[in-house]
C-alpha cells in the first residue's frame, strides 16, 4: 500500500498564488475525484505534484510513502511512483510512441526492457484502448486527435504502473466510447496497488470510474469532501449552492 500526502499546499505561478493551502491524502486502492469550476487551480495542482518549473510551490509538503516529492526531480517523482496524465498532451515530432514508451519504461523502473516483452505488453495494452494499429511507429501525438492523445495517455499510464496517477480531464474530448474504454481500462487498474486522483467536470466518467472520495476546489482550496452523492448535487446545481453554504466567494 502507498500513500500521497499533501500538507498545506501553497503554489504561486508568477508571484500569483494559485493553490492557498491544499490538503490531500490519497491511498492505493481509492479514487479521488476533484471537481470544481474553471480556473480555480485543479491543474495546478497536477503540475506542481510533478515538478513542473514553472509552478513555485512557496509552503507546504507533499510525500509519496517517505519519498518527498517537492525536493525531488521530475524523473524522480516518476521513478518514486507518481503519474501524470495531462489536461493538454503535447506533440513530440520525431520520436515514436513506442520508442518514447520504452525509454520511459525504462527510466521509471531502472532496468533494461527486453524489447520482446515490451512489444507484446504495448500491443496487448494498445488493443485493450482499441488504438489503431499503426500507433507503436507514429510520433507522439503528432497528429493524433484529442480522443486518441488521452488514450494515449492512458496507455502510457497501463505500461509504467504507477503508485499513484494524476489525471486532469482524460474525459474531455471524448465520444460515449471512447469514453467508456478509458474508464474501463482505469477502473481496471484500481488495485491495493494503485490509486488515483481524478480531475474532471462531468459526472459521465464517473460511472465507470466510481470514486471513493469527492472534493470540491474553489479558488486554490478544497473546500468540502464528500462521497458520490456530491456528485449529483453539482451535476444538478452547479457550484454556487456551495459558495452560499460556506459563505464564501469566487
Ligand atoms: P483549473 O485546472 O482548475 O481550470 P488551472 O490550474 O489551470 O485551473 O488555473 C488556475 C489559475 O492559474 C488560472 O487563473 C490560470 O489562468 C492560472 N494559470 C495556470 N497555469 C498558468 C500558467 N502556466 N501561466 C500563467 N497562469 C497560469
Ligand atoms: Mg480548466
Ligand atoms: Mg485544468
Amino acid at each position: 500500500m502507498s500513500t500521497l500526502s499533501i500538507n498545506n499546499l501553497h503554489v504561486s505561478i508568477e508571484d500569483k498564488e494559485i493553490l492557498k493551502g491544499v490538503n490531500l491524502v490519497v491511498k492505493t486502492g481509492e479514487v479521488h475525484a476533484i471537481m470544481g469550476p474553471n480556473g480555480t487551480g485543479k491543474s495546478t495542482l497536477a503540475s506542481a505534484l510533478m515538478g513542473h518549473p514553472k509552478y513555485e510551490v512557496t509552503e507546504g509538503t507533499a510525500f509519496l510513502d517517505e519519498s518527498n516529492l517537492l525536493e525531488l526531480e521530475v524523473d524522480e517523482r516518476a521513478k518514486a511512483g507518481l503519474f501524470l496524465a495531462m489536461q493538454y498532451p503535447q506533440e513530440v515530432s520525431g520520436v515514436t510512441n513506442s520508442d518514447f514508451m520504452r525509454s520511459a519504461l525504462k527510466a521509471v523502473s531502472g532496468k533494461d526492457v527486453p524489447l520482446i516483452k515490451f512489444i507484446m505488453e504495448y500491443e496487448k495494452n494498445a488493443e485493450d484502448l482499441k488504438m489503431r494499429e499503426d500507433l507503436p511507429h507514429r510520433y507522439l501525438n503528432e497528429g493524433f486527435s484529442g480522443g486518441e492523445r488521452k488514450r494515449n495517455e492512458i496507455l502510457q499510464l497501463k505500461t509504467l504502473k504507477p503508485k499513484i496517477a494524476i489525471l486532469d480531464e482524460i474525459d474531455s474530448g471524448l465520444d460515449i466510447d471512447a469514453l467508456r474504454i478509458v474508464g474501463e481500462n482505469v477502473n481496471q487498474m484500481i488495485s491495493k496497488d494503485f490509486g488515483c486522483i481524478l480531475i474532471t467536470h462531468y459526472q459521465r466518467i464517473l460511472d465507470y470510474i466510481k470514486p471513493t472520495h469527492v472534493h470540491i476546489m474553489i479558488d486554490g482550496k478544497i473546500v468540502l469532501t464528500g462521497n458520490h452523492e456530491l456528485i449529483e448535487k453539482i451535476d444538478q446545481s452547479g457550484y454556487e449552492w456551495i459558495k452560499e453554504e460556506l459563505g464564501i466567494d469566487f
